[in-house]
């Protein structure tokens, strides 16, 4: 990834027919976590009324606590892919938390006869899970996007990306997502976009921001601007490749992180104003 002294290769890659390089800019609107097929309708609907070809959706959720809903994982899976391909999305960045997802996902795209792609995400909480990175780094499939570890330095998080890399597969986009603080006010996390023409310099990934989890909530400026715009307006103006952002239909009915989806009626200006 631009990492080893004797690598000059240019960045970039195309997949599923949407290019991912430092050069361009690619939207993944959508749910945090899949919950009822309405929905799921709902936002892709909205994603394919507004010429997007990319989403998020998350059926495998790693939760800090063990009694929060950990997602539908494989059972979801048939209906979000179908609904996918219906809707002309692309490219679906979905986490993985373990290996064995990767033949879940796998399986079931090649049973629908592929009607949709999924970039497989590994989370901020296994950033140095290096047999996961190892795994996903095995198959050259589906691409990956590596979110930063939010708890550990910059170098760690770049140095984790290149073992998908070292195990063959150089498909990769790094995630900012903001860095824990000890306060954790006024946002989730610390927003560290200014980070992105950093990673642009040091490798030749493309890079990828997410304002919704750095934020984590629907606070606005005095002047009605809501936070996550704002930082999305921060990492975009910084460079960044890849917006990997929160919507939900409902927020207040979301299973995972309601507080901090965009409302859907807010797409368009959203879209508008990146
Ligand atoms: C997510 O994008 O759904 C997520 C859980 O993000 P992170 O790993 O950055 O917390």
């Amino acid at each position: 990834l631009g990492r080893h002294k004797d690598d000059h290769r240019q960045s970039g890659f195309t997949y599923n027919g949407v290019e991912f390089s430092q050069n361009n800019l690619n939207i993944f609107a959508g749910l945090c976590a899949v919950d009822v097929p309405e929905h799921v309708e709902q936002m892709m609907q909205a994603l394919e009324d507004n010429g997007e070809v990319c989403t998020r959706m998350g059926a495998y959720k790693p939760r800090t606590n063990p009694y929060s809903f950990q997602g539908h994982g494989k059972g979801c899976l048939p209906w979000v892919f179908e609904k996918a391909g219906k809707h002309g999305i692309k490219v679906i960045a979905m986490e993985i938390t373990h290996e064995s997802h990767i033949e879940e996902i796998d399986n079931c795209l090649e049973k629908l006869g592929r009607p949709t792609g999924v970039m497989l995400q590994i989370g901020t909480r296994n950033t140095q899970n290096f047999e996961l990175l190892k795994a996903i780094g095995r198959q050259k499939t589906y691409p990956a996007l590596l979110k930063r570890g939010f708890g550990i330095t910059l170098n760690e998080s770049l140095n984790a990306a290149e073992y998908l890399a070292s195990e063959g597969n150089a498909n990769v986009i790094f995630c900012l997502r903001g860095m824990k603080t000890e306060a954790g006010q006024p946002h989730r996390n610390m927003v560290d976009f200014a980070h992105v023409p950093a990673v642009k310099r040091l490798t030749r990934m493309p890079v990828c921001v997410d304002p919704s989890h750095s934020v984590g909530s629907r606070d606005r400026s005095p002047d009605g601007i809501l936070d996550v715009m704002h930082a999305t307006a921060q990492g975009v103006i910084a460079g960044a490749n890849m917006v990997l952002v929160d919507f939900h239909p409902k927020p207040e009915k979301a299973l995972v992180d309601g507080p901090q989806a965009l409302l859907m009626k807010e797409l368009p200006a959203y879209l508008e104003d990146i």
